[in-house]
């Protein structure tokens, strides 16, 4: 019988951590302790951000960061191809979303595109360091200051990257990072916002000391939750059952099935902030960054090596549309987002070969319905959404599924 590959997908928790939480909510200890101050520091110190402030998950930070630096109705400027509850923060903090192109190797908002957007209506500028790949700021943060425009960085997915020495999140009036379940530090929800600004600080701090603490039971599902992905991604389950699975679902297509391990599956809009969503961060998902901050540099590490080898292995296939392969520091590849004009074929050909890699579920939020009332024509931003496949970089991978995965691709493209 064909023997999968490793999965697609694996969180980034460590040996102990569900004892950790289980050993806490038995003993009644997940709220005790001064561990978020404590993580606010150690992030400080690694990052060299001014301020850091524990956020309940990243799109809290980016809601409250850009209700306190804009005035209500006033434009926002950022990439569609992004998660669409990004967007939806921003119009429930009185942005107004104003889509700027993106780029086709690197997938992020193109400079270019934003500077022409930038006017007397702009409130802010809104960036997002895609896959891990962060941007060079330098010239577009010149261009807000020039006309007192705030910067803010989402790096959900780039915490690590530095560009010429500084940490994404740390070049704007605001950056933002993630520690959600699939993030690579995982505190199961979570995130935080660091700045440079006083007054950023202040305003943040007083909103997140008037939110509740986020409730246990909702947390531990969301741990057992992660327990379950833990288990069917665990690679001799994984490889024997569960790939074969989500293979005959996705060579047949059996929708029921394949929305399971998709996200974003029915984007909505939204206007307000759910109440839900303001939480304060539980110690004990303090304590669970804290322990995947020194993982970081040398996951990190691991993933340019799969990148390199990636980017060895295809770059000569001229029907791809590979990311810019750096060793600078600046790209993190938390996944390897390689485009391909055919590629649900390219997806299916590598699953019978037992590849397990798919599609990005990301879409075009320019062209979305529920966004209707700010659609612009992205078209760059439109080809993207409908070619990016995700080749596996997570730490926990292997060369021999990275060398798998090529081989996979470059039979698709001699056929
Ligand atoms: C994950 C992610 C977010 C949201 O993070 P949460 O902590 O789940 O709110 C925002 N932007 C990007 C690009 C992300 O990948």
């Amino acid at each position: 019988m064909l023997l999968g590959s490793f999965p697609r997908f694996r969180t980034y928790s460590r040996v102990g951590t569900y004892g950790r939480v289980a050993g806490e909510a038995l003993l009644l200890r997940t709220a005790s302790g001064d561990d978020l101050q404590r993580f606010e520091e150690a992030v400080k110190a690694r990052t060299g951000a001014r301020f850091a402030l524990c956020m309940p998950q990243a799109r809290v930070g980016i809601y409250l960061a850009i209700k306190a630096l804009i005035q209500p109705g006033r434009k926002v400027i950022l990439s569609p191809y992004t998660i669409y509850d990004v967007v939806n923060m921003v119009i429930c903090a009185g942005g107004v979303p104003l889509f700027a192109d993106v780029d086709r190797e690197t997938c992020n908002v193109d400079p270019r595109a934003v500077l022409d957007l930038l006017d007397g209506q702009t409130g802010a500028v809104f960036v997002t360091h895609l896959h891990g790949l962060a941007m060079d700021l330098e010239e577009l943060a010149a261009a807000c200051r020039a006309r007192n425009v705030p910067l803010i960085e989402d790096a959900a997915q780039a915490f690590g990257a530095r560009v010429r020495g500084r940490w994404a999140g740390t070049i704007g009036d605001a950056g933002i990072y993630s520690f959600g379940l699939y993030k690579n530090i995982n505190a199961f929800y979570g995130g935080m916002v660091v700045t440079p600004r006083q007054d950023l600080r202040d305003r943040l701090a007083r909103e997140m000391a008037q939110a509740p603490i986020q409730p246990l039971w909702p947390l531990l599902r969301k741990v057992g939750y992660g327990l379950f992905t833990e288990a069917l991604t665990w690679p001799p389950v994984f490889r024997t059952t569960a790939f074969h699975v989500f293979r005959q679902a996705y060579l047949h297509d059996i929708e029921w099935l394949n929305r399971r391990v998709r996200e974003e599956n029915n984007p909505q809009a939204k206007q307000q902030l759910p109440a839900y969503y303001l939480r304060r961060m539980r110690p004990v998902q303090a304590r669970l960054a804290l322990q995947g901050l020194d993982r970081v540099e040398p996951d990190f590490q691991t993933r340019l090596g799969f990148a390199r080898l990636y980017h060895q292995g295809l770059s000569d296939i001229g029907d791809l549309i590979l990311p810019p392969f750096r060793e600078d520091g600046s790209h993190v590849y938390i996944q390897y987002p390689a485009q391909c004009a055919d590629r649900k074929a390219l997806v299916k050909h590598m699953m019978r070969r037992g590849c397990d890699v798919a599609v990005q579920h990301m879409r075009n939020c320019a062209d979305l319905d529920c966004f209707a009332a700010y659609r612009r024509e992205c078209p760059n931003a439109r080809d993207t959404a409908r070619q990016v496949f995700i080749l596996p970089t997570y730490a926990k991978y292997r060369q021999r599924d990275v060398e798998r995965n090529i081989d996979a691709i470059r039979s698709f493209f001699k056929r």
